[in-house]
């Protein structure tokens, strides 16, 4: 009898609890489609039930009224797909206002402020989630982050790197200038040589409260002196960089061009290569065997990047046959198995024209849901976030698009999202009818 009473007891507190959580229904996003990124299937008759923040399911459209308060959004002809994130942003910068001096010539108030609008365009264009991979004055992004968070402007979430790990001259060095010139800590606060400065600059960033550690194994084409396909760091400070940030929790990215530099990274055990332009078969295997990432911002060499008056003639040449060679390497990663995540470099194309790389990625032989996977379900492993971003499962941030038509036909669709949820709020469309 006892015993049959705390059964009859949990089966009741279950059923209040289930109710509790149904009552709580915000909002309701309806569309004809909805992409299931995980399955590759698209469900029509179904909605998207919000409940504050958060989606609490994904299920057939009811066809009653809901209650009254709750906002329903019915989008009408359009695909419904999880938020977009891009792995590889520069927020705080902007290229087309680039040149190697210009980290000196603002404070870092201005940076700040000049980041706002580069987050919102970034969101507007559906990228709702972003990993932030470094800036010249140190931290700026973790502000930004922090200002998203608590709602002060508005943004994508960010998973910000807060520097860039360098050994002194490298590629995420401010190079070029006079040799009595000592730059402020703030503008080479992740400058580091030998494993102990590495760890230290590690653990400051930590403390600083980074999302992610960035470094650099080798050259890169926007920093004087420096070239692409050298190696830079040895395997005992990329290993300090490794080891140090998993102390703190912290997933390390790595700037990699040349095939030295990326395949010491890869046995360092970093979490992603960024670029990769001249990796070679044994790099691309070692890859796919330890589940590393590549993300190949391949949209940038399609974008008029000569166009900024900051690039010198020496940056130009020094990036040539590098967009080729990547392309290559795409190619050949997603034929090998190679995880690949969506990671554009932002700041090197203008702010909010992520989606144009989707295309791109196609043209590397992915399918359009292998495309989108890219910058859903695999980012969002990437990230470590794969819990709250990615998917449209319940759980999840409410984080969504809608696209007219069909993605998986039409993969540039993506470039003009009509519809933009970040954790249950309308940043771009309509924004619905409360009942
Ligand atoms: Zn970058």
């Amino acid at each position: 009898m006892h015993q049959l009473l705390l059964v009859l007891l949990g089966l009741l507190t279950c059923i209040c609890t289930r109710h509790a959580v149904a009552a709580e229904v915000t909002a309701v996003v309806r569309a004809a489609r909805i992409l299931d990124v995980e399955k590759g299937a698209i469900l029509t008759g179904h909605e998207v039930r919000v409940a504050g923040e958060r989606i609490v399911a994904v299920a057939p459209a009811t066809s009653g009224s809901p209650r009254r308060g709750v906002t329903i959004l019915d989008l009408g002809d359009a695909t419904l797909l999880p938020g977009l994130i891009d792995v590889h942003t520069h927020l705080i910068d902007d290229a087309m206002e680039y040149s190697p001096a210009a980290p000196l010539t603002r404070s870092g108030a201005q940076m700040a402020y000049r980041a706002i609008p580069n987050a919102l365009a970034t969101l507007r264009a559906g990228f709702t989630t972003v990993r932030d991979l470094g800036t010249y004055r140190a931290l700026v992004d973790v502000a930004l982050r922090d200002a998203i968070d608590r709602g002060w402007v508005a943004g994508p979430r960010m998973q910000p790197a807060g520097a860039y790990v360098t050994m002194t001259g490298g590629a995420g060095a401010l190079t070029g200038l006079a040799p009595d010139v000592t730059l402020p800590l703030e503008l080479r606060f992740g400058v580091a040589d030998g494993p102990d400065q590495v760890r230290q600059r590690v653990r400051a960033l930590a403390r600083g409260g980074v999302g992610v550690i960035k470094v650099l194994s080798s050259g890169a084409i926007l920093t004087p002196g420096s070239v692409p396909g050298a190696r830079e760091f040895t395997d005992e400070e990329l290993g300090a960089a490794v080891d140090e940030a998993a102390r703190a929790g912290l997933k390390v990215a790595c700037h990699a061009h040349g095939a030295e530099g990326a395949k010491a990274a890869i046995r360092a055990g970093v979490a992603s290569i960024e670029h990769g332009s001249l990796l070679d078969d044994e790099g691309l295997r070692m890859m796919k065997a330890k589940g590393i990432f590549l993300a190949p911002n391949v949209y940038e060499g399609e974008a008029d990047a000569a166009a900024s008056p900051g690039h010198t003639p020496e940056m130009l040449a020094s990036g040539e046959g590098l967009g080729g060679a990547l392309r290559e390497v795409t190619r050949k990663a997603h034929r090998l198995g190679v995880p690949l995540a969506f990671g554009t470099d932002a700041a090197v194309i203008p702010h909010g024209t992520n989606a144009k790389q989707f295309a791109e990625y196609v043209a590397c032989g992915l399918t359009p849901l292998e495309a989108i996977r890219t910058a859903t379900t695999n980012a969002a492993r990437l990230l470590g976030w794969e819990d709250r971003v990615g998917r449209l499962t319940p759980g999840a941030f409410a984080d969504m698009i809608a696209v007219g038509g069909n993605p998986l036909e039409d993969v540039k669709r993506l470039e003009k999202p009509l519809f933009v949820m970040k954790g249950g709020g309308v940043i771009v469309g309509p924004s619905g009818v409360a009942r």
